[in-house]
Formats: structure tokens, C-alpha cells, sequence
């Protein structure tokens, strides 16, 4: 592999703590439930985003760019880390953001403005669009913008999980822990298609389980062959002759709820759960739907008392604000 030889910005320390959810574990009276912290990278109120950005970040420097240039929704923890990281990387960040302009922002938007981001709001239907066409203007006037794909899920971000699971690796043998399974939030990709080619690069033997935050497996854009062909182009970036087939991912989409950034009673009860037995908080878009998954799984005994698991917390606690009349 030639990981250590990709272009890389430093964004955070890792590795990012695990620590065992004794009280939380308890209450449910099912598997061992572990706890690995990519909420509490340094960068911006961190979240999973920052582990990609420091290799999108990277090659954006490489090429010279002096903007980056994403999209997301209103709250995308995605647009926020990218904003934080563009500033400590000297460069300058515009962010598409589908959504109306509230009158007063919070939440992840809140802290956009305060990364100084130009925020661009437009339409889901023409994002993508918009998109290209800031980096047009941009291009117009004589910057150099870098963009980044929703989520910033492709081979070059999601190198971050591969490494993140090599990181993983050295902490289970420390720990002396073995999980049978890991169990995340997945929604662009890129963590998951990470996660699952650096599982078989290290031989991992539980199962690598993406709870779906808004994805399916059937519908006009499927998400096994996405998963597959983002994992596929990040094994030939490392160097590995590793290649995925759709059979190698663990979807979970049953807990789609009323849709994206839709958060239900699932989600609003894994947060105070989580907060009242532990002290720690959960985003209602994507973490707390996957734990309230998780949660669902225990009680269902898919997951056993016997078993250990670890949830990856992959961050968006600043959500949690632009949920405050919900909560
Ligand atoms: C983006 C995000 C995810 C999903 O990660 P993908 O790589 O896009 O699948 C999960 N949790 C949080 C908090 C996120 O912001």
C-alpha cells in the first residue's frame, strides 16, 4: 500500500478514543456496546468529515487551489467541517446549501458564517447544478476552486476510513476487545466504503454494519453499486489489489423514518438515552438514527447479550440546536 505517500493535511489528532458505554450497555440488558469518539476530532466541533478532508484537503493543496467549493442541506455537518478546515488551511470556502435562508442561523449554519463561508442557499433539484456553477463563477474571476462531492465521498476521502480502521485495529489489540460487529451511520458513502475495504485489508472478522440514513437498495440510485465503485477507485488510490463486490457491504435500511434530517420519536429517545445514562450527545440527522437502530436491534436479539459491539460515532452534535423546539 501506499498510503503513507498520499498528500495529506493534518486536521486532528487521532486516534480517536474508545471507550466502553458501561451504563448505556446495562439499560438495555444486550451486547457489550463500545464506543469509538470521530465526534470529538479537534477541528470545528469534529465529526467523521474531518477524517476525509485531511486527504481532500491534501490533494486540493497539491493542485494549488486556493477555494473549496461543496454542497449539502442546511445542516450539513459535511459543509461545516469543510468551512472550518478550508480556514485552517489558508484557503477560501463556498458552500451550496439546499434550503431557504432562515432569518436567523443556527446550528451548523450558525457556525458557516462563523468559519466565514459564502453560503450560496438554492433548491434540492438544482444543486448540483449550482454547484458547478459557483466553480464556473469562481473560475471566472480568477480563483482556483477545488470541489468536493456531497459528503466528500469519493476514492480520495475515503482513504480517511481506510486508515481510520487501521487505526481501529492497533486499539482492539490493546484493548483486548473483539467486536462481532460495527455499527454506524451511512448516507454519501464514503465512511462505509472506507471502513469495509480497510475491514478486509486488516481482517477484521465481525461484520461491518451501515445503518442507512437515507439511502436504499433498490430505487433509481441504488447504494451497493455506489459503495462498491467508491471502495473499488479507493483500493487502487492505496495501492491494493483488494476489489469489492456488493455482496462484501452490510446495508440496514429500516430505520428511514419519515426521510433525511426527518428525526422521529427513534431518534429524539436515543439521544436523551444516550445523554441520561453517559453524558453523551448525539446528532438527530444521522447519529441518533443509527443508535435508535442499533437500540431497535438489541431488543429485536439480533444482537445478543453475549456480543460485543462497537458504535462508531461519526459525530453532528451541533444538529442538536436546530432541533431545540422537537427536543
Ligand atoms: C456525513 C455523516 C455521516 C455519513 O457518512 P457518509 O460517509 O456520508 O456515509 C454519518 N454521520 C454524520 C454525523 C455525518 O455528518
Amino acid at each position: 500500500m501506499i498510503l503513507e505517500m498520499l498528500p495529506r493535511f493534518h486536521l486532528a489528532e487521532f486516534p480517536t478514543p474508545i471507550h466502553y458505554l458501561e451504563s448505556f450497555s446495562k439499560a438495555f440488558n444486550g451486547p457489550a456496546i463500545f464506543m469509538k469518539r470521530d465526534d470529538v476530532t479537534l477541528l470545528g466541533m469534529g465529526g467523521n468529515k474531518t477524517r476525509k478532508l485531511e486527504f481532500l484537503i491534501g490533494e486540493a493543496m497539491k493542485q494549488e487551489k486556493d477555494t473549496l467549493v461543496t454542497a449539502g442541506g442546511l445542516q450539513s455537518n459535511h459543509c461545516r467541517l469543510t468551512a472550518a478546515a478550508a480556514r485552517k488551511a489558508g484557503l477560501s470556502c463556498h458552500l451550496v446549501l439546499n434550503g431557504e435562508k432562515p432569518e436567523i442561523p443556527n446550528g451548523n449554519l450558525l457556525l458557516d458564517k462563523i468559519f466565514g463561508a459564502n453560503v450560496h442557499y438554492c433548491d434540492r433539484k438544482d444543486r448540483d447544478r449550482r454547484l458547478s456553477q459557483v466553480a464556473e463563477d469562481l473560475v471566472a474571476v480568477g480563483k482556483k476552486p477545488y470541489v468536493i462531492p456531497v459528503g466528500g465521498s469519493n476514492s480520495i476521502g475515503s482513504v480517511g476510513y481506510v486508515v481510520a480502521m487501521l487505526e481501529l485495529e492497533t486499539q482492539l489489540k490493546d484493548m483486548h476487545i473483539k467486536p462481532d460487529a460495527i455499527v454506524f451511520a451511512t448516507s454519501s458513502g464514503g465512511t462505509q466504503a472506507g471502513l469495509t475495504l480497510g475491514a478486509k485489508i486488516t481482517n477484521f472478522s465481525g461484520q461491518v454494519i451501515g445503518i442507512s440514513i437515507d439511502q436504499t437498495k433498490t430505487g433509481d440510485e441504488p447504494f451497493l453499486p455506489i459503495l462498491t465503485e467508491i471502495a473499488n477507485t479507493t483500493a487502487q488510490r492505496i495501492g491494493s489489489h483488494i476489489q469489492l463486490v456488493e455482496e462484501d457491504f452490510s446495508l440496514n435500511c429500516d430505520y428511514l423514518g419519515a426521510g433525511y434530517a426527518m428525526p422521529g420519536d427513534i431518534e429524539f429517545n436515543a439521544i436523551r438515552d444516550l445523554a441520561q445514562h453517559e453524558g453523551i450527545l448525539l446528532g438527530p440527522v444521522y447519529t441518533a438514527r443509527a443508535m435508535g437502530g442499533l437500540i431497535d436491534l438489541i431488543q429485536k436479539e439480533y444482537f445478543t447479550k453475549d456480543q460485543t459491539i462497537l458504535f462508531w460515532h461519526t459525530g453532528g452534535t451541533p444538529e442538536l440546536f436546530a432541533w431545540a423546539n422537537e427536543l
